[in-house]
């Protein structure tokens, strides 16, 4: 089999040729039929993320070992599949759910596999899609896609599954007046059409780059704000219209914190998604005197994947634009999501 892998962090994905895998067990080898580039394969790329003060997450220091092959929103086809996996059949294209614990502890049997301790996930410390196989433990983690076209569903893993569980969150009740988006990227433009579908209200979206806030207004935004300009927060207080009680922060800057914290009404909501990294000095009476609710979130369980699988079935999701690319442009493709040039999604086929 082929895949693309890091052999040093920074430097080129090279080119492998491997034994393709024969499964074993519950395991099931699929054909990749579409693979999302994302923003979180840059951390990886880059090795780990910034913590802030110089410190550094680093890939290694968490179990990655190299050369690894990214790729975590993955659409495959079953080629074949281990003798105690009976739920599949040779030809299903599947969604893969990439967001594997160790399927043990408390929170991966109440069904929250990704806040496990010990993560297995795929494309970040098992090898994922940016490959033309990929192997998945077991057919749980196999979600049918219906009549959609791999390309539309492969981003619904991560950045999908992301937006809809930051949205989960914040909750029905808030969500019926407008909400601040922060950053209109892949993920922006998601929540954006999740809102639509899900019947919330809306959002007004602030991003630095006048391509993406266009971007964002086809979307369907209510508005947009470049948080650059100085009256960026009077701005956004009157396209909201009154007061403002959520925030969905999908660049996660010492920047985009201040904008959040700067336009938040008492009761507010502030879900941090973004790693773009950084840290902040906080003035804590803030947070309990305006009453303020800091949430991180990272990713989504396999129900909440499953839900807005059915979501997006029923029609309701405007899809995305979608960039498809041949996998060999993979490092193209990384270094124009690095330099800001990627509106929409990349997704690379085999
Ligand atoms: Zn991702
Ligand atoms: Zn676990």
């Amino acid at each position: 089999m082929k895949s693309f892998r890091i052999e040093t962090y920074g430097g080129p994905l090279r080119e492998f040729d491997t034994n393709t895998p024969k499964p074993t067990g519950t395991e099931v080898l699929l054909k990749v039929r579409a693979a999302g580039v994302c923003h979180t394969d840059l951390h990886i790329w880059d090795g780990g993320y910034d913590m802030g003060g110089g410190k550094m997450l680093k890939m290694a220091d968490r179990g990655q070992t190299l050369p690894h092959t990214m790729g975590h929103e993955t659409v495959g086809e079953v080629v074949s599949f281990g003798p105690e996996c009976k739920e599949v059949k040779a030809g299903d294209v599947r969604l893969i759910y990439p967001w594997i614990g160790c399927g043990k502890c408390a929170v991966c049997r109440a069904d929250t596999e990704q806040l496990c301790p010990n993560p297995r996930y795929l494309g970040v410390f098992s090898h994922g899609g940016y490959a033309d196989h990929i192997v998945v433990p077991h057919p749980r983690y196999l979600i049918d896609i219906g009549s959609m076209t791999a390309e539309q569903a492969a981003p619904y893993a991560c950045s999908g599954l992301t937006a809809f569980s930051a949205l989960k969150k914040i909750g029905k009740e808030r969500l019926a007046e407008p909400i601040l988006i922060i950053g209109a990227g892949g993920l922006g433009l998601m929540c954006l059409s999740l809102l639509k579908a899900m019947g919330a209200k809306g959002a007004v979206v602030a991003d630095l780059d006048s391509a993406k806030r266009e971007a964002a207004m086809k979307a369907g935004a209510l508005a947009t704000v470049d948080p650059a300009s100085p009256d960026a927060a009077s701005q956004i207080s009157k396209a909201i219209g009154g007061p403002l009680w959520a925030v969905v922060d999908f660049v996660g800057a010492p920047a985009s914190w201040t904008l959040a914290l700067g336009t938040l009404s008492k009761g507010g909501y502030y879900v941090v998604v973004g790693l773009y990294g950084g840290e902040m000095m906080l003035s804590l009476p803030a947070i309990p005197l305006r009453a303020l609710s800091v949430f991180g979130s990272f990713v989504g369980s396999r129900p909440e994947l499953i839900e807005l699988i059915d979501l997006a079935k029923s029609g309701k999701i405007p899809s995305i634009p979608i960039t498809k690319r041949p996998l060999s442009e993979v490092n193209d493709a990384l270094i124009d999501l690095k330099k800001g040039k990627q509106v929409g999604r990349a997704v690379l086929v085999p």
